[in-house]
């Protein structure tokens, strides 16, 4: 498709993260997983890392319903400082125990810069979250880090400021910047947040960077998640990214808005209809775990 320059947005062309100075979709290869590419990439795991025993269950089964990528959080950031914070260091390593036994790579979020090398020692894509999307020495210390990093919008950013932001990072060096959409603050209170589907298309057009939707913190609810994944895959995202737990009810986080392990397996093969209808497909695992 012809892309044309669009007066209607403030952001200059000549921004890296534009497409005007890169017209090809950039495809970030993670241990030979291609994010942004034809297939549709299927990032899974529990909001948080609680437990070696609890991030290997859930490893295992988001593996056999078909995620490609396992998330977990070891540094959360919570709305109350009273609420699990996550392990650090530790769930690092389970995390990387995880990875050995399953051969899924892992992402996880990093919240401060003091951390930024700790993480990077376990991980293999840095995700910085959304409340950190305007924490300037944050990005810049991703820009340095020889690591893909996924980037969440921010819950009150818009699409000029989140570009913006992102450029922090692409402006150090790092141009393995996956995008993602995880819903934004408005009035609506059924849902967590209000998934911004226009995001994607407008996202795609504005940019050569992979995005990909993060439904499970864009509604907050369990049953609303599929159907807003396969919505995600519908409008043209590169991948989702969905909260799975082995036993939601006894999450230590997100458990409202965490799949149980059937629902995803289910969830991954809807969306491979959709990807195929889009004229895309998912990404299948090569690798048998351990
Ligand atoms: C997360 O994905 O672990 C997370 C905390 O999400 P967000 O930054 O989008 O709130
Ligand atoms: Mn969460």
């Amino acid at each position: 498709m012809k892309v044309y320059k669009d007066n209607n947005q403030s952001n200059g062309e000549s921004y890296l993260v534009s497409r005007q100075t890169k017209p090809d979709d950039t495809v970030i290869n993670v241990n030979g997983i291609k994010i942004g590419g034809k297939e549709i990439v299927i990032i899974a795991g529990p909001c948080a890392v609680e437990s070696r025993k609890q991030l290997l269950e859930t490893a295992k089964v988001v593996y056999s319903g078909g995620a490609n990528i396992l998330r977990g959080g070891a540094f959360k950031p919570r709305t109350s400082p009273y609420s699990f914070q996550g392990l650090g260091e530790e769930g690092l390593k389970y995390l990387s125990e995880a990875r050995n036994e399953t051969g899924l790579p892992i992402v996880t979020e990093v919240m401060d810069t003091r951390k930024m090398e700790l993480v990077c020692k376990y991980t293999d894509i840095i995700q910085i979250g959304s409340r950190s999307m305007h924490n300037f020495p944050l990005l810049k210390e991703a820009g340095k880090c020889n690591k893909p990093v996924l980037f969440k919008r921010g819950l009150m950013g818009t699409i000029d400021e989140y570009l913006l932001a992102a450029e922090y990072i692409l402006n150090e060096g790092n141009n393995q910047v996956i995008l993602c959409e995880r819903g934004i603050r408005t009035f609506e209170t059924s849902t967590r947040n209000t998934l911004d589907l226009s995001a994607i298309p407008i996202l795609k057009r504005r940019t050569h960077l992979p995005v990909i939707v993060d439904p499970s913190h864009a509604t907050g609810h369990n049953w609303i998640v599929p159907a807003m994944a396969k919505a995600a895959i519908a409008a043209g995202a590169d991948g989702i990214m969905i909260e799975v737990h082995h036993k939601p009810l006894d999450a230590l986080s997100d458990g409202p808005q965490s799949l149980y392990p059937d629902n995803f397996a289910q969830l991954v093969k809807d969306v491979e209809k959709i990807a195929i209808a889009v004229g895309r497909s998912i990404y299948h695992n090569i690798q048998s775990p351990a």
